[in-house]
């Protein structure tokens, strides 16, 4: 059994705590630098990310984070997650940084601002249904090569990936934490070395 941190700052993290207790993990809501050491993985979860990069700062959590993902630690960030994990940003407030973990660039709110959320049915890496539940969800808009996409959609003709992995890091713009789909964080858990 492995000890999952959830970074809870800002942010749903509450129902990430609940799919990985269900799979049987150790969970807690990881607050303070200290806490890094007691944890074989970190959730980023959903939320709003201007607000949780804030507060990261100010909880002297951003350089800590950086460094435990760039050693090796296993991370998932879902949704406002997502754009914290980016290396950079497209509509990003002014002054918002990341974690800069992924090579990509990340859309905030890439569905339209009046898009509130919607329900899809998303191709998995496996070529199975993922029922996925976007809420003012951001999109990858750029990748680097290293970058491996998990799943994507098509937006007028221009793929678009929703979903990616890179080393020990994992991105979704969707929640999987709110459908219960227990497939991402097992991508996660079987990260943990
Ligand atoms: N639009 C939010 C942001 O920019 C993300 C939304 C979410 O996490 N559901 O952080």
């Amino acid at each position: 059994m492995s000890v999952i941190g959830v970074v809870a700052l800002q942010g749903d993290f509450r129902e990430h705590a609940r799919i990985l207790a269900g799979m049987g993990h150790d969970v807690f809501p990881l607050r303070r630098e200290s806490e890094l050491d007691l944890v074989d993985a970190i959730v980023l979860p959903g939320g709003e990310s201007s607000t949780q990069d804030k507060l990261m700062r100010a909880f002297g959590l951003r350089e800590p984070l950086m460094r435990a993902i760039a050693d090796g630690m296993p991370v998932l960030g879902s949704c406002a997650g997502m754009i914290m994990l980016a290396h950079d940003l497209a509509d990003g407030i002014d002054g918002q940084q990341t974690l800069e973990a992924i090579p990509m660039t990340v859309r905030r709110n890439a569905f339209g601002r009046q898009v509130d959320s919607s329900e899809m049915t998303i191709e998995w890496i496996d070529g199975s249904p993922m029922h996925a539940t976007f809420i003012r969800a951001p999109w990858v808009e750029a990748w680097d090569d290293s970058v491996e996409v998990l799943a994507a959609v098509d937006v007028d003709g221009v793929t678009h990936p929703v979903a990616v992995r890179h080393a020990n890091a994992i991105a979704t713009s969707f929640h999987p934490e709110i459908s219960g789909d227990s497939r991402v964080h097992a991508l996660l858990t079987e990260a943990i070395g």
